[in-house]
C-alpha cells in the first residue's frame, strides 16, 4: 500500500468529498445502507488490511469499560493500571490511547491482541453498519486515514455526481 500516495490523493479529493457528504444526506436511508454495505464487501474483498494498518498507525480507537475489563485481564492487569499505562480520556471524556501508532500494532501490521481487540477497532471503518446518515461526517473524517473509506466515496460518487 502507498500510503504516501494515498494522503496526497485523498487531501486533494476531499473539498468534492465533502460535497457528496452533503448530497449523501438527501439520499434515503436504507438505500444509502444498502449501498454503502455492498461497496464494503467489494472493496474488502480486494483490500488487505495487513498491507496498511494506517488506523492503527495514526488514531486512536475509542475505550469502553467493557474493552478496558477485557484487554486488563490478557496482561494480568487491574483495570485501573491498564488505564494508566495506555489510556487518558480525550475532550468528549472517552478513553482514547496515549500514543500512536497503537502499543499493540505488530510490526508486521497484526493487532498484537486481536481477539480481545476494543469493539471500535473491530467495527472500523463503519461502512457496513445500520444508519449511515448520522455518521457521514465521521465517515467523510476517515477518507483521510482509510484507503477503504476513499474508494467507497469514490464509487458512490459515481452514481451521485451524476
Ligand atoms: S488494538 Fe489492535 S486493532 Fe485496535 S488500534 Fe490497536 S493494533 Fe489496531
Ligand atoms: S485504514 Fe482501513 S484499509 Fe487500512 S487497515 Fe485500517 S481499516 Fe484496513
Amino acid at each position: 500500500m502507498d500510503l504516501e500516495l494515498f494522503y496526497k490523493e485523498s487531501k486533494s479529493e476531499y473539498s468534492a468529498n465533502k460535497k457528496l457528504k452533503d448530497r449523501l444526506r438527501k439520499a434515503k436511508s436504507k438505500a444509502l445502507d444498502d449501498q454503502f454495505l455492498e461497496l464494503h464487501e467489494e472493496v474488502f474483498e480486494e483490500l488487505d488490511c495487513l498491507d496498511c494498518g494506517n488506523c492503527c498507525k495514526t488514531t486512536s480507537p475509542i475505550f469502553i469499560q467493557t474493552d478496558i475489563d477485557r484487554l486488563a485481564k490478557v496482561f494480568r492487569q487491574k483495570s485501573s493500571d491498564f488505564i494508566d499505562t495506555y489510556l487518558h480520556r480525550d475532550e468528549d471524556g472517552d478513553f482514547v490511547l496515549n500514543s500512536s501508532p497503537c502499543p499493540f500494532l505488530g510490526e508486521d501490521n497484526k493487532c498484537l491482541v486481536y481477539e480481545h481487540r476494543p469493539k471500535a477497532c473491530r467495527e472500523y471503518p463503519h461502512t457496513n453498519r445500520k444508519n449511515m446518515h448520522g455518521i457521514l461526517g465521521l465517515t467523510l473524517k476517515n477518507t483521510l486515514v482509510c484507503p477503504a473509506v476513499l474508494k467507497i466515496f469514490r464509487q458512490i460518487g459515481k452514481d451521485y455526481r451524476k
